[in-house]
């Protein structure tokens, strides 16, 4: 029968760069299941290259190498791989344990790298935990063992993978004799249906134990001893392990004792294993059998990179201090760029400004409240202040009318900018509802205005706000007072755009747009007698004349929304929200509106009811009183544009907010703008990858303290791609924790329960699509780290990294 491990004449040289030196020479050896061979002999003499040949450790250079019956001379390095997986279990000096792991998981990390599941695992390990003494420390933490402990959790690991063949190079060389001797015991007991082979360069402290003794000389075996004669196990039950040596003494006589009288009494069936030749081949014929190994489990992966994120919580801080600076960093800077490509629209309800002049400032309150009185007389005694336009959003939202069969569109100005001896025709305005028409050749309407001229005076329009597509009308008759044609404006002007005129209207006039510019940049919500109905986008609440204050006008269709569809004389709450205020007001259902009675109730046509969507008609004065809540952001326009500076540190020394319209990028479709904003974006870019850096190299040096954790895992046959992994679950876990807390707080941020201004602010602008983005912008970033981590400690094979161990 073939041997467990067969070497015939088999050499093996060192080759450094110009001298080779020899391992050992032309060793002829057989070993064999049961044995317990202790290899023996000076320093130098071999002891050390002969196991690591027999281990799979290293190669050899001469002769042949059998194990179980198999050739070994064409091995490449990952069948030496795949043959110490299956055959060989590893015991080394220094333990070589998982510190942070308990006993019980060191033992099962073998079984899990072996490719078992968790659960078929417990029964076996419990039965190894025994075999070393060591079941009731099975949730010891392996850092809080005594030497001796440490190594037979080492035993009892090596044994896990159930290999055939256990190795042992000076597995007692950091033990005190009470543990080594224990530890000897222990592997005397494994002996019994493996091989094991052990260095020592302490006979004696194996002597009592082992069945074989090899001396090395000078890289040849010059003794090789049989003492199956005289030696006699420790049985499985038959004596006690102890830990103090008080005890361990009385064991040691009670077992010497032991061993005399088994040797007295071998059975007749021990017998020739007893007296078998020299050389051990006719030990018990355990037939050898690798172990079975097979890849390890995804899951397994999985958990123990959640393992090992939590299992040190000082490394687990640590982490967690680098990831969340690393998250917030990131959030932070998004949310500052996006918040400064979007300056205008943090000071505005409109995206776009359109009046772009040079000299208007844009201002609002830093609370975002509105404006009193005083504050405006603040801002118009302010040195540089030319004119404050309340309505400011009346200058940037086109209004428009028809006259004859031409369309005039424009902004709103105030009619106290203009002066009688400007006028080209008619008068000043002699009450709120008359206004003056101004028009130059950068507008659409300049030949049609020009060429009516005079006939214009005194006519009737109807404005309307065409920001909305349910446009607004203003229902009091409007006149035209005056008109303004100004023919020595050059094309090339700043001011007006899109073609627009400019309409003077008094501040009755603008207010009322701006309440109903108001109403259609703001979100309703209708509570039609319990049944909350959101419009955001259309509007939803409408004017009619002959409604009494406190009173709604709904439609058929929501009459529904009510109890037997009997609304009238119900409840109907209405709440508006927008970026400034929000208000709430309660009305009663005064009439159904259907298509017979619209025209009647509230002017609008019979042929559009089917235009209002959830609409609810009130009075005026109800509408105004949710909307007219005052001027939350105007703009100011300077004498000279040059002392812009000033201005602003003027108007924020006030506490306001000012955007310098020249200052602002809100104009996306310039093409130096667009040169800004992907500059803005390559700065972006470039800052990630620096705190990339920077992390990176923060992590790298609290994940050292890993290194050991990790080639412990390859000694163990941990491939390079399962500790890959790993560590990226581990990595992964960490960068979702400190985002998941960064989420948090922004939560509490914009629900309002963290009150910080400057973070609320700074938030405006991300969407959940950002936030999904950033999360797997940082995931992909752990990710990398992870890889360049992994590529930088494990490029060293894992013979290499075992050797160093070993
Ligand atoms: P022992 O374990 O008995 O002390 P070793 O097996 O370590 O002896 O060494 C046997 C011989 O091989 C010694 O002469 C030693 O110098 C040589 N040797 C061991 N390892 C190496 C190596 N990595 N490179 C070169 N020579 C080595
Ligand atoms: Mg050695």
């Amino acid at each position: 029968m073939a041997h467990t491990i067969e070497l015939k004449k088999v050499s093996k040289y060192y080759a450094n760069e110009d001298t080779v030196s020899m391992g050992f020479s032309r060793i002829d050896l057989n070993l064999d299941i049961g044995e317990f061979v202790a290899i023996t002999g000076e320093s130098g003499s071999g002891k050390s290259t002969l196991l690591n040949v027999i281990s799979g450790l290293d190669t050899y250079e001469e002769g042949e190498m059998f194990v179980c019956g198999e050739d070994t001379t064409a091995y490449g390095t990952e069948d030496y791989e795949n043959y110490r997986k299956k055959y060989i279990g590893n015991i080394f000096q220094d333990f070589n344990l998982i510190n942070s792991y308990t006993v019980y998981q060191n033992v099962e990390a073998v079984m899990l790298l072996s490719g078992k599941r968790k659960g078929e695992c417990r029964k076996r390990i419990l039965e190894l935990l025994d075999l070393v003494g060591l079941r009731e420390y099975r949730r010891t933490k392996a850092s809080r063992l005594s030497g001796g402990q440490k190594q037979r959790v080492a035993i009892a690991r090596a044994l896990a993978k159930d290999a055939p063949i256990i190795v042992a190079d000076e597995p007692t060389g950091n033990l005190d004799t009470a543990s080594a001797d224990i530890v000897m015991q222990t592997l005397s007991k494994v002996s019994h249906d493996k091989l094991v082979v052990i260095v020592t360069h302490n006979y004696e402290q194996a002597e009592p134990y082992v069945t074989r003794k090899l001396t090395m000389h000078d890289g040849k075996i010059i003794e090789d001893k049989d003492l199956t004669g005289r030696s006699v196990r420790a049985g499985s039950e038959s004596f006690d392990y102890a830990d103090d040596a008080a005890t361990l003494e009385d064991a040691y006589l009670g077992r010497t004792e032991e061993r005399q009288g088994r040797a007295e009494r071998l059975s007749p069936d021990e017998a020739p294993a007893a007296s078998a030749d020299s050389t051990g081949s006719g030990k018990p014929d355990t037939k050898p059998k690798a172990a079975n190994v097979r890849n390890m489990r995804k899951s397994t992966e999985l958990r123990l990179g959640i393992r090992n994120t939590f299992n040190l919580p000082a490394k687990f801080l640590l982490l967690f201090i680098v990831y969340l600076f690393v998250s917030t960093a990131v959030l932070g800077q998004y949310a500052a760029t996006k918040n400064s490509m979007h300056q205008g629209d943090l000071l505005g309800t409109n995206p776009y400004f359109t009046n772009t002049s040079s000299d208007r400032i844009v201002v609002k309150k830093s609370d975002e409240s509105a404006f009193t009185e005083e504050d405006i007389e603040n801002i118009r005694n302010m040195p540089n202040i030319r004119s404050i336009i309340l309505n400011d959003l009346g200058i940037d939202r086109g209004i428009c009318f028809t006259i004859g069969d031409f369309y005039v569109e424009g902004s709103i100005y105030p009619v106290s900018e203009v002066t009688e001896d400007s006028l080209t025709y008619g008068h000043m305005p002699e009450n709120d509802y008359e206004i003056i028409v101004y028009t130059d050749s950068t507008s659409d309407a300049y030949y049609s205005i020009s060429e009516a001229g005079e006939a214009l005076i005194d006519k009737t329009v109807v404005l309307q706000d065409m920001g909305q597509m349910q446009t607004y009308t203003f229902d009091k008759p409007i006149k035209i007072a005056g008109v303004i044609v100004n023919d020595t404006v050059s094309e090339d002007s700043d001011f007006s755009l899109y073609g627009y005129s400019t309409i003077y209207a008094s501040e009755t006039v603008s207010n009322d747009l701006l309440v109903s510019m108001m109403a259609s940049a703001s979100q309703t919500e209708i509570d039609f007698g319990g049944t909350r109905i959101q419009n955001e986008n259309d509007q939803s609440l409408f004017t009619a004349d002959k409604i009494p204050e406190g009173k709604a006008y709904i439609f058929e269709d929501e009459a529904y929304f009510y109890k037997d569809a009997k609304a009238v004389g119900k409840d109907l709450g209405v709440k508006v929200s927008n970026r400034f205020f929000e208000s709430e007001a309660k009305f009663t259902v005064e009439d159904i509106l259907t298509t017979k009675n619209i025209e009647q109730l509230t002017g609008v046509k019979k042929t559009d009811y089917d235009m209002f969507y959830n609409a609810v008609f009130i009075s005026e004065k109800d509408f105004k009183k949710l909307f007219d809540r005052g001027y939350f952001q105007i703009s100011v326009f300077m004498q000279n544009e040059a002392d812009s500076e000033e201005t602003v540190t003027a108007l924020q020394e006030a506490g306001l907010t000012a955007l310098v319209m020249k200052d602002s990028l809100t104009d996306m479709t310039g093409g130096f703008n667009f040169v800004i904003q992907m500059m803005t974006y390559a700065r972006l870019l470039l800052e990630f990858i620096i705190l990339f850096y920077i992390a990176y190299a923060v992590i790298k040096l609290i994940m050292r303290s890993r290194n050991s954790y990790f080639s412990t895992l390859r000694i163990l046959g941990a491939t390079k791609k399962n500790t890959d992994n790993i560590l990226r679950v581990e990595l992964l876990i960490m960068m979702l924790i400190a985002y998941g807390v960064d989420i948090g707080f922004v939560y509490l941020v914009r629900s309002g329960r963290l009150d910080i201004p400057e973070v609320e602010q700074l938030l405006h602008f991300l969407t959940p699509i950002d936030y999904a983005a950033l999360a797997v912008l940082l995931l992909i970033m752990s990710l990398l780290i992870a890889n360049r981590y992994s590529r930088k400690i494990f490029t060293k094979s894992a013979m290499k990294a075992f050797r160093e161990e070993a």
